[in-house]
């Protein structure tokens, strides 16, 4: 065969391939384009653990009539200019939106604040329609029907939709946490999943999270080495867990996953917590944009830091510092 160029919608495909992984990944980019455009309150709402609908609702800046072609054509972008070492929103890959349309029901319908009326677009298994007017409140509607159908072999991959339910959950949580003044509501057909209401700071919003009894069990961070600083909370050795689950971390307001970052909070309750338990934790670092790439891979949870030491010495100084401020001395038999 001779050498082709793809055509655009197997070029999205293949990238969705990536950036959508299940469900909870399209609510992660919608959830996170919805905070990039300055969103007070974020609606969710999921059918079929997300398989049939996912819609999110926002009342944030909301697209341009002539933007909307743009916003799901592949590598385009409002977030990134010319610098990759200097990424301050969410997005910057201009890829989730193509990808999404590629292999599913695409709708989205906007209204910007200084137009009196909204506009739709449609994209059906990657083929686009036009942009048509809309009734639409002030920000972003996207809806994302029948994920999956043009790619009958992901969609194989489901585990059923009481467990895209709960990923889907884990998401909006994890992303919550880092938005504290932002509204989350999450819904299903039948019930209301999720109402974290906007509240002022970040342990507030930890506690409706992680529960009522997390604060009075928690050891507040604040901590800085060259240009790092780190802070958040986390729990008492008594108040831990059975797994890992209830960790979070983030950079500059992204959610991350990091062995490196797991890793350290063990070191760091080595001697007052038993192997088998897991602290609950919330970690929040702000550095330079310059000093960690988060364009390590297409779903943008994995990261690396320039000085990866330096972290590690950060966390375990700041939990251990904590620890020994609170008074809590290594339990005997623990971390043998
Ligand atoms: P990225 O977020 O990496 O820029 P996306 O494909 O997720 O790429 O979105 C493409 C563009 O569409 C964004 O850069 C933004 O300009 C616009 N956009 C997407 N969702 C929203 C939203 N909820 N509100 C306002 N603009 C949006
Ligand atoms: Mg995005």
């Amino acid at each position: 065969m001779a050498i082709r160029q793809l055509s655009e919608t197997i070029i999205n495909q293949i990238a969705a391939g990536e950036v959508i992984e299940r469900p909870a990944s399209v609510v992660k980019e919608l959830v996170e384009n919805a905070l990039d455009a300055g969103a007070r309150r974020v609606e969710i709402a999921t059918v079929g653990g997300g398989l049939n609908l996912i819609r999110v609702s926002d009342d944030g800046a909301g697209i341009p009539e002539n933007e909307l072609q743009l916003a799901i054509a592949r590598h385009c972008t409002s977030k990134l200019s010319e610098d990759i070492n200097d990424i301050r929103s969410l997005g910057f890959r201009g890829e989730a939106l193509p990808s999404i349309g590629s292999v599913s029901r695409l709708t989205i319908r906007s209204r910007t604040a200084d137009s009196d009326s909204g506009f739709e677009i449609l994209v059906d298994g990657g083929r686009t329609g036009a942009t048509r007017p809309a009734a639409a409140n002030r920000g972003t509607l996207v809806e994302v029907r029948d994920l999956f159908f043009a790619t009958p072999a992901r969609l194989k991959f489901m585990k059923g939709e009481r467990a895209e339910t709960t990923a889907i959950n884990e998401v909006v949580k994890r992303i919550a946490i880092a938005f504290p003044h932002v509204r989350f509501t999450l819904s299903g057909p039948d019930r209301a999943t999720l109402d974290l209401n906007a509240v002022p700071d970040q342990i507030e919003r930890i506690a409706q999270v992680f529960g009522k009894e997390f604060p009075e069990n928690a050891l507040e961070l604040d901590a800085e080495r060259e240009g790092v600083h780190l802070s958040g909370f986390v729990s008492i050795p008594s108040f831990s867990r059975a797994n890992a689950l209830q960790q979070f971390a983030y950079i500059n307001g992204r959610p991350v996953r990091d062995k490196l970052i797991a890793g350290a909070i063990r070191g760091a309750y080595a001697d007052t917590l038993a192997r088998d338990r897991n602290a609950v934790a919330a970690l929040f670092f702000t550095l330079d944009p310059a000093d960690v790439d988060v364009n390590v891979h297409p779903a943008k949870a994995d990261v690396r830091f320039r000085e990866p030491g330096l972290v590690r010495g950060l966390i375990i100084g700041a939990i251990r510092q904590a620890l020994a401020g609170a008074g809590i001395r290594p339990a005997s038999g623990a971390g043998m």
